[in-house]
């Protein structure tokens, strides 16, 4: 009988890193600068313990419900980022769990967020999203508040703002795309610049499977990667 090795979670990690690595080369990047980020949405915990085993170490979650729900079963050697819509009335399940909020998209929730780590004394690291193609759908902040918006963040004692996300506009031809990255990689810059506390300004969160090497190539920091790691997703 003959034994398999790798699963095919494994296989795609290993794959996912590789062109990783050949994107950041190919426009004079230093690999090391990009984590890959395994998107968890609707994937079973032992999947993900699979792709932690293969050397992915950051998880991103969307859904505290399902963060809450499989929390214990993952391995506790990965780090994890909230990367959905947070409601307010939700921060409080998982501010002790996550050590990054990328999905900050309102003064609101980062006052929650400040609210909720002052009670357990701890500074928790915040992107704030974009809404680089101006969907009426989408949340996060437009580009022109965005900058201002990053200035007001350096009064919350237990905010440590880390940069920039965005997710692109799906169905985007890839040139398209190509632009709302670049912008991006743009806006931080600028945020660097008005921020005075800005040493700790160096993530771009970008780019999804369909893009991720892209985005890689125009700047991104964080790739988020979840079909291309897992398979297709079946929603039930
Ligand atoms: C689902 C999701 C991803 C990953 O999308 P894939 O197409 O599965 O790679 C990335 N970022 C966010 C915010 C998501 O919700």
């Amino acid at each position: 009988m003959s034994e398999k090795l790798l699963t095919d979670v494994a296989l795609n990690v290993g794959e996912t890193f590789d062109k990783i690595k050949k994107s950041a080369e190919n426009s004079g990047r230093d690999p090391s600068e990009i984590r890959l980020m395994a998107v968890t949405k609707t994937v079973a915990p032992e999947k993900i313990n699979e792709a932690i085993k293969a050397g992915c170490d950051l998880l991103g979650e969307n859904k505290v419900q399902e963060l809450l729900e499989k929390y214990e079963s993952y391995d506790k050697s990965a780090e994890i980022h909230f990367i959905g819509r947070l409601q307010t009335n939700k921060v409080k399940y998982i501010v002790d769990k996550v050590s990054m909020i990328e999905s900050v998209d309102s003064l609101k929730l980062a006052e929650e967020i400040e609210k909720r780590c002052s009670k357990i004394n701890k500074v928790m690291d915040i992107l704030l999203e974009v809404n680089i193609a101006d969907e009426e759908s989408k949340g996060g902040f437009s580009a022109e508040e965005v900058v201002g918006i990053s200035e007001k963040i350096g009064d919350f004692p237990h905010l440590r703002l880390r940069g920039l996300m965005t997710i692109g506009r799906f169905g985007a031809e890839i040139e398209e795309t190509r632009q709302y990255f670049k912008k991006m990689r743009h806006l931080l810059v600028d945020i660097k610049a008005k921020n005075i506390d800005n040493i700790y300004i160096n993530i771009l969160s970008m780019g999804m499977s369909a893009d991720y090497e892209l985005a890689v190539s125009e700047g991104a920091t964080i790739v988020r990667v979840g079909q291309g790691l897992f398979g297709a997703r079946k929603y039930v």
